[in-house]
């Protein structure tokens, strides 16, 4: 099915598209063209309560009481629905976000993966048990936490829905998620294909609107009993705050200022290349986007023009055009914020080697951008500039690098190119992050774990870990002997 231009979406509450209470349709723009895409419905306080009232009713209802290889059957089952429907998927997703069409496909395709990863995971939810002090045996029960609110940003609404989805139905929680106002259609699709596949109506529901009204609203909601939320550290802070005096289960995957060290004795044919991918990927918006690329004196001049030169070979455009590699921002706001970094690294004194300026044509697009001469204090070497925007900074020696790498506020992810398998190993002892990178710039794989040290978050996405984050643990004791003991004698 392809993208039908100037659709209504509502919101997915209860098994089905419905009309907002709130009456708020909004017109979404695709980015890449500044053209009207399709009108999408905004929930306001009273949809969120309808979408609560459906989760906790799931719960209470036969999903509470369905089992684990039923539940992992319709993971593998949704996992499959979106497969068949990822064309259509990519389309929307694409078109909504101005992201490239091929990037979109291999996070539709991850994605895939990550609910068969959590259909088979299932299988750990398991307890423990043991005799205790002679008599008595204890054994514990893993219950799903309840009813999640999720919430993800627009830079991977798609992927990020994924992450979400899969460990919570995993683990029989059910969802109210909340996509940001301007990129809510594939979740929403994605909500449609898993009550096509047998989710029962409240297992999973969608509520697009705005962060701090009806985000906010549904943190505070007294029926919702965990959050996880991905988005800036910013709003990150702001939601533990209305977490801290209910008591509520929370996970946070925040920003990121992630460094890329490039050592003299690394292979610089891997390491360039590589290197160009993990910043302008997804132009940018990557929370994990390399966006400090520290390089070792000695090779720095040779690094930056090499580097410079392949990200001038970037192809940026339509995104729909599979030989794209750079699509367009977000929105042309987002542009603008993009280029006043630029333009404040230039007067901090940084060196645009390459882009800094805005794209060719009606959308949101930005060069792919090189800030060379870089000093770690410099605002563009400590903010997230969440653009196609690449801050290259010398460093004097091992030590120096790594001093550099954590001296930031995130801790997200790091990549060491380095010939010295031994240094690597050190590194990734030294960095203070959530995941390293070795010699190789890939992320996210199903199982492994993702999140972040320092004000880059806590809690783990993608992993085994992150199945207990959504489930509670409870301790049974029961007595196998008439008489176990005598309480007065403890
Ligand atoms: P954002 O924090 O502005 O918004 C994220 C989501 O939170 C949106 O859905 C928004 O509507 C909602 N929101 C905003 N204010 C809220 C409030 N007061 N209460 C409840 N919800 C609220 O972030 P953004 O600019 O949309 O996304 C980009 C950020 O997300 C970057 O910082 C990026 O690094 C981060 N990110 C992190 C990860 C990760 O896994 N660590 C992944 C992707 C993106």
């Amino acid at each position: 099915m392809a993208v039908t231009t100037g659709r209504e979406y509502g919101l997915f509450i209860g098994g089905e598209l419905v009309e907002p209470s709130s009456g708020e349709v909004r017109e979404l723009v695709e980015p890449a063209t500044g053209e009207p895409l399709v009108r999408a419905a905004m929930a306001g306080e009273e949809d969120v309560d309808r979408a609560v009232a459906a989760a906790r009713a799931a719960l209470a209802g036969p999903w509470g009481k369905t089992p684990a290889n039923e539940r992992s059957r319709l993971l593998h089952a949704l996992a499959d629905a979106i497969a068949a429907n990822r064309k259509e998927l990519a389309e929307l997703e694409s078109r909504n976000v101005g992201k490239a069409i091929t990037s979109v496909k291999a996070e539709l395709a991850n994605g895939v993966e990550y609910f068969r990863y959590y259909a088979s995971a299932i299988a750990s939810i398991a307890g423990r048990s043991h005799p205790v002090g002679g008599s008595l045996l204890f054994y514990s029960l893993k219950e799903p936490v309840g009813v999640c609110g999720q919430i993800v940003p627009w830079n991977y609404p798609a992927m990020m829905t994924t992450w979400k989805l899969a460990p919570a139905l995993a683990a029989g929680c059910t969802v109210v998620l909340k996509p940001d106002p301007a990129t809510p259609l594939t979740a929403l699709r994605m909500a449609e294909l898993a009550a096509e596949v047998g989710f029962p109506a409240g297992v999973v529901n969608v509520v697009a609107g705005d962060g701090p009204t009806t985000g906010s609203y549904l943190v505070r909601h007294p029926g919702v009993d965990k959050v996880a939320f991905t988005g800036s550290t910013k709003t990150g802070s702001e939601i533990m705050r209305l977490c801290s005096e209910p008591i509520k289960r929370l996970t946070l995957e925040l920003g990121g200022k992630s460094p890329n060290l490039v050592f003299a004795d690394a292979n610089l044919d891997d390491a360039i290349p590589s290197s160009v991918w993990s910043i302008y990927y997804s132009a940018g918006q990557s929370c994990e986007a390399r966006s400090r690329v520290l390089v070792e004196r000695s090779v720095y001049d040779q690094f930056v023009e090499r580097f410079a030169e392949a990200a001038g070979r970037l192809k940026v455009g339509d995104p729909l055009d599979p030989e794209t590699q750079v699509g367009s921002l977000i929105s042309a706001a987002h542009r603008d914020r993009v280029h006043g970094y630029v333009v404040q690294g230039r007067e901090e004194g940084a060196e645009i080697v390459l882009g800094g300026e805005p794209g060719d044509g009606k959308g949101a697009f930005y060069l792919p951008t090189v800030l060379a001469r870089v000093e770690n204090r410099m605002v563009v070497a400590q903010e997230e500039i969440f653009g196609p925007v690449v801050t290259v900074i010398p460093f004097e020696d091992e030590r120096d690098g790594i001093r550099i790498a954590n001296d930031v506020r995130y801790g997200l992810f790091a990549t060491v190119w380095t010939g010295d398998p031994a240094r690597g190993h050190r590194l990734a002892r030294a960095i203070k992050a959530g995941q390293i990178g070795i010699n190789m710039p890939y992320s996210a794989f199903p199982g492994i774990p993702f999140g972040g040290y320092k004000q880059s978050g806590f809690g783990r996405e993608l992993g085994i870990e992150t199945l207990d984050l959504y489930l509670e643990t409870k301790s049974v004791l029961t007595a196998t002997g008439p008489k176990p003991f005598n309480p007065w004698q403890l």
